[in-house]
Parts: C-alpha cells; sequence; structure tokens
C-alpha cells in the first residue's frame, strides 16, 4: 500500500531533520488510509525524548544510555503520543505512522527501530549528513514482526 505525501508535508520532515541535527527528530504521520493507499495529510514534529535522558530511562530503557543518545536513538512521549492520537480523532484524522531521522546514518531501519515497532504503520526515515537531509523512505513491517520493508513513496501535488 503506498504512502501519499505531498511536498509540503516531505519539506517538512527535511526542515525538522535538518533542525535536530546531530540529535534524531521524530514526529508523527496523520491522514487517511483508504483501501488501496495511506494519504499523508499532516506530519506533526514531536521532541525527542531521549533528550531528557532520565526520563527517558525510566520509561523506556535502553542497554547502553552512554551510547545509546538522542543522537542513535528516539523516543516519544506517551503524553505527546495521545495528545496527537486525540486531537487527530477529533478532528478524523487517523495515525498513519511516524518519522524519524537518522543523522550520518542510512534511511534503513535499526534493529533498535524493528523491535519498537508495529506492523502497518508506516515508519519514514530520512538520512541527514553534515546537517543536510538527504534521502528519505518508507518502511513497513511484515505481520510477524521478523524485517521491515520498504513501502512505495508517491510524492504527489494535491
Ligand atoms: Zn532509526
Amino acid at each position: 500500500m503506498p504512502l501519499q505525501i505531498n511536498k509540503t508535508e516531505l519539506e517538512s520532515i527535511r526542515a525538522h531533520a535538518a533542525r535536530d541535527y546531530p540529535s534524531e527528530c521524530c514526529g508523527v504521520l496523520l491522514g487517511h488510509a483508504e483501501d488501496d493507499a495511506k494519504l499523508l495529510l499532516e506530519v506533526v514534529p514531536l521532541a525527542n525524548l531521549r533528550h531528557d535522558p532520565a526520563r527517558a530511562q525510566e520509561l523506556l530503557p535502553v542497554d547502553d544510555p552512554g551510547r545509546e543518545t538522542e543522537k542513535n536513538r528516539f523516543l516519544i512521549d506517551p503524553l505527546d503520543q495521545l495528545r496527537v492520537e486525540k486531537d487527530a480523532r477529533q478532528r478524523g484524522l487517523e495515525v498513519l505512522g511516524y518519522y524519524h531521522s537518522h543523522p550520518d546514518h542510512p534511511p534503513r531501519p535499526s534493529i533498535y527501530d524493528r523491535d519498537h515497532a508495529w506492523p502497518w504503520y508506516s515508519y519514514v526515515i530520512i538520512a541527514v549528513e553534515q546537517g543536510v537531509p538527504k534521502d528519505l523512505m518508507s518502511w513497513v513491517l511484515e505481520e510477524d514482526r521478523s524485517t521491515f520493508r520498504a513501502e512505495t513513496l508517491a510524492i504527489c501535488d494535491w
């Protein structure tokens, strides 16, 4: 099922990724799921909770807090998640997925990404090289959670 995105939302993800470099940025993708495509209508940038290592470690501990920081991990605050979901529902929008950046790494999901993803949702990853946003890809976790497959990204003009 392709993910359809327009240039404004795409630019919003790219700008957020550049702004937060060299940290990972993250956010939520809202829109409508149709029978044959997901229409991405809104990008909601959020703070990466790994900026607050003590709180992040309480919520979702990492094995090595010295090396697993906001530069290579992201975490969405559950309170932000609830607020965004509630607001989306009130406006008739659905959560289609999430985006985050990979500072100085290719836009491919890490094992950490796989372990913290759910099937169906789109996981958009954007590479940022030396502060400049580069390749962007969308991924969907297989039902058996074994691996991600690349999702077709259609850039639209609407
Ligand atoms: Zn990642």
